[in-house]
């Protein structure tokens, strides 16, 4: 492993398209024999007539079944597993706030092929065995924690798995151990920071904090700029999910236009979500993902629900997997109000160009008089000259965007609840849901 090497694994970094696309089809081919071992898919590719040797072209993954939240949720808890239980090392499982939790099986070499995933990553964002990465994922279950931290080791980093919360601890780990990474959502960034300036502790001067891995939630490119200004790092996007494994799926080059998506591990589709037809690159769809190189429990085609677009297929980094945008959210992130469809990333967009304002905002939704009516609270950083002005500035703003007159509350910093995990952007306490 040379240092100075801008790729962790040239051989499968650099690779061309053509190579890719070879490497995916010989994959795609594997993963479906290897799924044969599991009932439901076996069925699955019975009924559609569809055998490995019908797959000649990276396109010929259209051929196969959808598998989705709900398939995983019915299998609970092993159903999908294409291996013998007892060639499982360990499980993550999902919260299951709204049903069964979803769980996902792996065998060791699922771990290694993992934490080589995470590794790259970070390697690629200009992380080195002379860094110190400090995790303030929660660990456990959560995919965030356990997946930072092997990739974060392999790498060969000093790995400070600090864990969510106690954000005064948290700070004192980064200026006693010289953390010069964190991984952290983007929310809990901003935490960090107020907590740095009550303590009088300044990031630029006190710590040696030089790049930060943010991800696990939607922002906007202005929320990282803010982070990235606020602290005096560089912010590269992480995404991940767990049932990709988790962390590792997708990330930011140094040229930040975009997430690659390592397409040796995955073969990535953007579909209309109506139609489950493929929209052309430029166009937002949903984004689906088939996994081939998993060996406990390879996924087909899971439809996401997160959506995005297809960026490009080339960069000036030297890599050729595919970059997606930033993700606009999920599907059912969207909120529909008197028959207008919103994301509460548009709103985040708008407040952050405000530099009165912090990062911290909550969007209330109410039926009032039969009514849809949206309450956008924020803090300020420092009390404005001139609230009733700034109020009126930030409602017209938001109007524009989202066509819609919101009731803007700003308030001090600290009021609106602070959460350490995924932040809650949006309570919605409408009687009559559309
Ligand atoms: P849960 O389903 O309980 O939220 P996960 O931790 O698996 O558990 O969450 C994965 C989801 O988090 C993704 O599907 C996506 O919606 C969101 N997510 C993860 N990383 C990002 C990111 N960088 N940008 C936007 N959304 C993200
Ligand atoms: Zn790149």
């Amino acid at each position: 492993m040379l240092e100075s090497s801008e790729y962790l694994h040239p051989d499968k970094e650099c690779l061309s398209h053509e190579e890719i696309r070879a490497l995916q089809v010989k994959r795609l081919q594997e993963t479906m024999r290897h799924c044969m071992n599991n009932p439901f898919y076996k069925k699955k590719f019975e009924e559609m007539g569809v055998t490995p040797e019908d797959i000649k072209s990276v396109e010929d993954v259209r051929k196969l079944p959808f598998t989705t939240k709900q398939d995983l949720r019915d299998t609970y808890p092993f159903g999908l597993a294409s291996v013998p239980l007892e060639k499982c090392v360990r499980l993550h499982s999902s919260s299951g706030t709204t049903g069964n939790p979803t769980v996902i099986l792996h065998t060791q070499k699922d771990l290694d092929e993992w934490a080589n995933a995470v590794a790259r990553c970070l390697w690629m964002v200009g992380l080195r065995p002379s860094d110190v990465f400090q995790n303030s994922s929660g660990y456990g279950m959560f995919t965030g924690g356990l997946g930072f931290q092997y990739g974060a080791e392999r790498l060969g980093m000093l790995t400070v798995p600090a864990a969510a919360g106690n954000t005064l601890r948290q700070i004192k780990f980064i200026t006693d151990f010289g953390t010069t990474a964190i991984h952290a959502v983007p929310s809990y960034v901003t935490r960090i920071k107020e907590v740095m300036d009550q303590q009088g502790i300044d990031p630029r001067k006190d710590t040696k904090l030089r790049i930060l891995a943010i991800g696990a939630e939607p922002h906007s490119e202005e929320q990282r700029k803010r982070i990235e200004n606020m602290l005096g790092v560089k912010a590269y996007n992480s995404f991940g999910m767990s049932e990709m494994c988790g962390p590792g799926v997708a990330f930011e080059c140094k040229e930040q236009n975009g997430l690659h998506f390592w397409e040796d591990y995955y073969i990535v589709e953007i579909v209309d979500p109506e139609t489950l037809e493929p929209v052309p690159d430029g166009e937002i769809g949903e984004l689906v993902l088939t996994t081939i190189n998993r060996e406990a429990m390879p996924l087909i085609r899971y439809r996401t629900r997160d959506l995005t677009r297809v960026l490009g297929r080339t960069c000036p980094c030297g890599r050729n997997h595919i970059r997606l945008d930033r993700m606009k959210g999920r599907s059912d992130d969207m909120m529909v109000l008197r028959g207008v469809n919103i994301f509460p990333i548009q709103i985040e967009k708008i407040l952050m160009q405000f530099k009165e304002l912090s990062t911290n905002y909550l969007i209330t939704l109410t039926t009032d008089n039969d009514n849809d009516n949206m309450t956008v609270e924020v803090e300020y950083n420092e009390a404005p000259a001139d609230m009733v002005a700034l109020t009126k500035e930030i409602t017209r703003r938001l109007k524009d965007e989202i066509l819609l007159t919101p009731h803007v509350k700003l308030l001090p910093l600290g009021t609106l609840p602070q959460s350490e995990g995924k932040a809650v952007r949006v309570k919605d306490l409408r009687t009559v849901y559309q």
